[in-house]
């Protein structure tokens, strides 16, 4: 059986979002559904990067819109107690 990692949607705490020009890292917080670091004044995911001013395609603005409702909506649901993913080990994990 191949070795697996389970985790409850309930530990993530951020989407973090890497413009593909200037590196710069976006945090969104994943129970708040708004992003976590500056510009943190908004309340859905920026048409620019904040630091080079790049724009970023349409794709990825709906993207991550819908993830963030999506786990807003997951962690608040009232009819199923857990939400949990299951990833394959990392290698060095693996039992010897
Ligand atoms: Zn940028």
């Amino acid at each position: 059986m191949q070795n697996e990692v389970v985790f409850s949607i309930g530990d993530l705490e951020h989407l973090v979002l890497t413009c593909a020009n200037c590196k710069t890292q976006i945090a969104f917080d994943v129970k708040e559904g708004l992003p976590a670091g500056v510009p943190s004044h908004r309340n859905s995911m920026p048409e620019q990067c904040p630091v080079c001013i790049g724009t970023f395609d349409s794709s990825v603005q709906r993207g991550v819109n819908t993830i963030l409702k999506t786990f807003k909506d997951l962690l608040e649901n009232k009819t199923a107690n857990q939400v949990v993913f299951r990833m394959k080990a990392p290698e060095n994990s693996k039992a010897a």
